[in-house]
């Protein structure tokens, strides 16, 4: 076993170039991490040993021998017994921002059975003051002991005082009490809005309580923000340490605005943030930040502007994304469009101009193509240089978007973890629907360069999960959806390390353990590449580094 794990000096001469140096430092080495069972990620060097970290960022990699050559008496050496070691991990597209402000004011619903979401509703409205707001957060419909979806009588027991909301852990649906209606005007007479809806019980026309999509904002009118700067400075620092404690370094916030890159930098400036952000930017904000001279790219290593963040339509766990053929078992429901093409196009194309990367959120084919469509207008009329526009879970895909998105040099961040994780709601989608889901294979395959994805909350963000999904594509039940999107272990990796990082323009920067780049990595308990795919889970994140230094140490 433990020459397995650590290959002879001949073994590895001959499957690896031996050494390389960053040429242009002429750095000390602080420390030098060896005895490893290092995967690079990088096509000059794929297999390693040892590597040498000065300023935060690789100063050499190679065999043990050669790195600890360029030891110096100052040098600290760890040794890691034949432990593997990877580039640490890009989670492209998440909440972090907003998930950690969840854990500090919402009740965490994430619960087995209804009565226990009743139970802890009920314990917080207690202490919440007359007039006040009861929310809470991850809550699953599919879940449940009840096996039943949550209703606004469920809510109306547990909070009948005060107004309640309870979001699923997709983030586009939520689930409200009737005081929280009563609030914002709203009966069974009121219309769904365009690209929203509130569902009403088909037998009496009565509202359930479940809004989606652009149903939602009549309600959030009615939501003063209370959070505080030192609320959301919090939740950065808890959200980025359970992070930093999965193997994650680097995280795309997909839904900021200048509130988050403010709880970014407040975490940081005290020492707690733990990952580096590339912070995508909610168009509603866009104006004041062209105003303010700002775009994608402005930062530094830890903090940095990303995207322009559009939506095209709803959700995959919460059922709400567009789709060409209806949704298995409803014959009339094809999900929601929540902008039209010309809105999509305004907005787009005003970022566009303004010199900044755009991701658009389209998960069904319907909004995939629409959002397609109006990238490629946007390329015709105004080309610009490699402006790698984003398709933000670009879930359900064919040959010709596939062949488009390729054309474009278009990036998707597909789901990584649902197949494993949301198993019990692919039903919804049908087996045949989902062998163009999740469309991994066909990404990689066509040149493409999908990403690694939570979109946490939405999924655990364990990169674990991540691997274990996209390699079997098989759930928690063991039941297979899909199977000819399955990619291998190496390749799983891959799209976790440095795809991320080329996702944000930073492929020369991180993502891969390369001499020059910035020292990001993670220590784990087996080899993944030696796993049973059905164990990939299991592995267990012994140690995370950041920038040269631990973030996490079990
Ligand atoms: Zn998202």
């Amino acid at each position: 076993m433990f020459a397995r794990m650590n290959p002879t000096r001949r073994e590895f001469l001959g499957s690896v170039a031996a050494f390389s140096m960053f040429p242009l430092e002429i750095e000390k080495p602080e420390l030098i991490l060896h005895n490893a069972n290092i995967f690079t990620i990088d096509d000059a060097q794929r297999r390693a040993q040892a590597v040498a970290i000065a300023n935060g960022r690789f100063l050499a990699v190679g065999s043990n021998e050669d790195v600890l050559h360029v030891a110096t008496s100052a040098t600290k050496k760890f040794d890691l017994a034949g432990k593997t070691l990877l580039p640490g991990f890009n989670d492209a597209h998440c909440h972090p921002a907003s998930s950690g402000l969840d854990m500090v004011v919402t009740v965490d619903c994430d619960l087995p059975s209804i009565a226990a979401i009743q139970g802890a509703l009920r314990e917080r409205a207690a202490k919440t003051p007359a007039g006040q707001w009861v929310y809470g957060s991850k809550y699953d419909d599919t879940k449940g002991a009840e096996g039943r979806m949550l209703t606004r009588a469920d809510l109306d027991a547990a909070v009948p005082d005060h107004p309640a909301a309870v979001q699923h852990r997709g983030g586009h649906t939520a689930f409200y009490n009737s005081a929280a209606f009563r609030l914002a005007g709203i009966d069974e007479k009121t219309p769904d809005p365009t690209g929203g809806k509130f569902d009403r019980d088909p037998a009496t026309g009565k509202l359930t309580g479940r809004a989606a999509d652009a149903a939602n904002a009549l309600l959030e009118k009615h939501q003063p923000d209370t959070a505080t700067r030192e609320n959301r400075r919090e939740g950065v620092k808890r959200i980025s340490k359970a992070m930093a404690r999965a193997g994650i370094t680097s995280v795309g916030d997909a839904g900021g605005g200048p509130e988050d890159l403010l709880a970014y930098q407040d975490a940081r400036e005290a020492g707690e943030l733990l990952f580096r952000v590339y912070c995508l930017i909610r168009y509603q904000h866009l104006d004041r930040m062209i105003a303010a001279g700002l775009r994608t790219g402005l930062g530094d290593d830890f903090v940095r502007i990303g995207a322009c963040k559009l939506f095209a339509d709803g959700s995959i766990s919460e059922r709400t994304a567009r789709l060409s053929k209806p949704y298995e078992g409803t014959p009339n429901y094809f999900g929601l469009l929540v902008a039209t093409e010309e809105e999509q196009y305004e907005r787009s194309r005003k970022a566009h101009l303004a010199g900044w990367q755009i991701g658009t959120h389209a998960n069904g084919d319907v909004a995939i193509d629409q959002t397609l469509r109006v990238y490629q207008r946007l390329q015709r009329e105004s080309p610009r240089h490699d402006p790698r526009f984003r398709l933000e879970h670009c879930t359900q895909v064919n040959d010709s978007l596939v062949a488009r998105i390729r054309a474009l040099g278009a990036i998707p961040t597909p789901f990584s973890s649902y197949v494993y994780f949301h198993g019990e709601k692919m039903h919804f989608y049908g087996a045949e629907r989902l062998q163009n889901m999740f469309a991994m294979r066909s990404f990689l395959d066509a040149g493409i360069c999908p990403t690694q994805a939570s979109d946490y909350t939405a999924s655990p963000f364990e990169p674990m999960m991540a691997l274990q999904s996209q390699v079997t594509r098989t759930d928690t039940k063991g039941n297979v959806w899909g199977a000819n999107q399955r990619i291998s272990i190496e390749e799983a990796i891959r799209v976790g390390t440095l795809h991320g990082a080329y996702a944000t323009y930073e492929e020369n920067n991180k993502g891969s353990i390369s001499p020059g780049k910035l020292a990001d990595l993670v220590v784990l308990g087996r080899d993944p590449l030696r796993e049973n795919p059905s164990t990939l889970v299991t592995i267990p994140v012994e140690r995370t580094m950041l920038g040269g230094r631990w973030s996490f140490e079990s």
